[in-house]
């Protein structure tokens, strides 16, 4: 849960000390805006993403399963500002066979996304979340994300896109399950 009141306070003060007036008809109510905002942005901070992946079910499925484009907005610790893309997120069930709903592997993302993150730890977050959480053979996560951090202040041209990637037991083995998750989250990209 985020301090609402510290928040507010945090942002009027930074309002005041950029030499705005923080009682101007656009500015009275950012503080509040702001807070409120930041509750629902950071609302992974305290949640524990591996939660998501305790209702699975045995399919005695064996092979891999891929979850492309899944969007997800962050927010960069360094500055605060967003960082946003999709992450595709790809397993290969352990000898249970136990996969997870494709809803619940999403819902890891957004968790481990609304955070004062990096995108390096937000990708290995996510692979370790599955492999806690799911037991599975192996893990494969790739983010791809624009930061405005570094598009706004002119570092980074807008569409430049940064990538990320971690991997996990079988996709760490073998070189033939990398490439079929690599070919598949790149099918029918141009
Ligand atoms: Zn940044």
């Amino acid at each position: 849960m985020v301090d609402n009141i510290q928040i507010r306070s945090a942002v009027a003060s930074i309002i005041q000390a950029i030499g705005e007036d923080p009682e101007r008809e656009g500015l009275v109510g950012t503080p509040e805006r702001v807070a409120s905002m930041y509750a629902e942005l950071f609302m992974g901070v305290d949640k524990d993403p591996r939660e998501e992946l305790t209702v699975g079910f045995e399919a005695g499925h064996r092979e891999m399963v891929v979850l492309k484009d899944i969007p997800f907005y962050s927010m960069c610790e360094h500055h605060l500002l967003p960082f946003y893309g999709v992450a595709h997120v790809g397993y290969v069930p352990g000898d249970d066979g136990r996969v997870v709903g494709v809803s619940k592997l999403a819902r890891v993302v957004e968790i481990v996304a609304r955070r004062p993150q990096l995108q390096e730890r937000m990708t290995t977050q996510i692979a370790d979340a599955i492999v806690d959480g799911l037991d599975p053979a192996g893990v494969a996560v790739v983010i791809q994300a624009e930061h405005l951090c570094m598009i706004m202040r002119g570092i980074e041209k807008p569409g430049s896109n940064v990538i990320t990637s971690a991997l996990r037991g079988l996709f760490q083995r073998k070189p033939a399950s990398r490439a079929e998750f690599f070919s598949l989250i790149n099918a029918s990209r141009s």
